[in-house]
């Protein structure tokens, strides 16, 4: 029995950070699993409130459980950014493996509260789950942006992470250290990256004591990556690469075969391309190259 838990302890002991990746569709899914397998390491896929619903709450969490069963393999299920306790319920009732629960945009004193219910609520639906907290801003949206938003001003304190851990009970803690969700067309086309404030994930990771998950990573320069891994994140989230290898993937499938109408004749393009860039992160995240 595969245990997120388990594997998350695992992968801090060896250095390395599980690679959490957002499926809309059954070509991302088995994209990303069979980089990992292919790589032996754990996987982690979340689905957003827009994802499950696109997907079903009860359909995603029985494709990844049989994933899980069939191979004997560590595929686990996150509720990505969700934003009430109903929909947490939901899915922890489905049986996923993680919710993040996301009420960030609110004052400080009212997410720790309502993160506090939700942490009671879900753990007694079932104990082993663990619950993801949110603090500070790190944008909106995993697609391609026009402009940079101002994120300076939502960065997470290390005593607002200690505070916020203490008093909610989260298992794990998704802080705001120069992250962003989507990338800018200067990403997409490689010619500007992402940067971390490492120094402040080192210190939220002395003070709050709880894995950390790094939000937004897609576009994000691959040697502040490392650098924040050693500084104590242990989930990195990629999604907007994704979709754009998706994209490219599934363009290049009907530019070749024009007159193709067989979807398995087709998609396979789709989830090649997306391979390719599950597999480089996946490396990088278990120091690999
Ligand atoms: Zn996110």
């Amino acid at each position: 029995m595969h245990r997120l838990r388990e594997a998350l302890d695992r992968t801090q002991e060896n250095g390395a950070a599980i690679g959490h990746f957002n499926i809309s569709d059954s070509v991302i899914l088995n994209a990303v699993f069979a980089s990992g397998r292919e790589l032996n390491v754990p996987v982690l896929v979340g689905v957003s409130e827009g994802e499950r619903e696109f997907m079903g709450v009860r359909q995603i969490a029985a494709l990844v459980r049989s994933l899980r069963e069939e191979f004997d393999f560590p595929i686990f299920l996150d509720a990505d950014h969700t934003h009430s306790l109903a929909k947490a319920i939901e899915a922890a009732r489905a049986g996923f493996d993680l919710i993040v629960f996301d009420v960030s945009a609110l004052p400080f004193e009212q997410n720790v509260r309502q993160t506090k219910e939700a942490v009671e609520a879900l753990k007694a639906i079932n104990p082993v789950i663990l619950v993801e907290g949110e603090i500070g801003d790190i944008g909106t949206g995993s697609e391609i942006h026009e402009e940079a938003p101002d994120l300076s001003k939502g960065l997470t304190s290390p005593a607002e992470a200690k505070q916020f851990v203490e008093s909610t009970g989260v298992d794990i803690l998704a802080p705001a250290v120069g992250n962003m969700h989507g990338m800018l067309k200067s990403m997409v086309q490689g010619q500007t990256r992402k940067r971390l404030d490492i120094e402040r994930i080192a210190q939220i990771k002395g003070a709050a004591q709880v894995p950390l998950t790094l939000h937004g990573g897609s576009g994000t320069d691959d040697e502040d990556l490392r650098k924040a891994i050693a500084a104590g994140i242990n989930i990195i989230h990629i999604n907007t690469e994704l979709r754009v290898a998706w994209r490219r993937g599934l363009e290049e499938g009907l530019a070749k075969q024009p007159l193709e109408v067989v979807p398995y004749k087709i998609l396979p393009f789709a989830v090649e391309s997306v391979e390719k860039v599950a597999r480089s992160r996946l490396k990088l995240f278990n120091g690999r190259n």
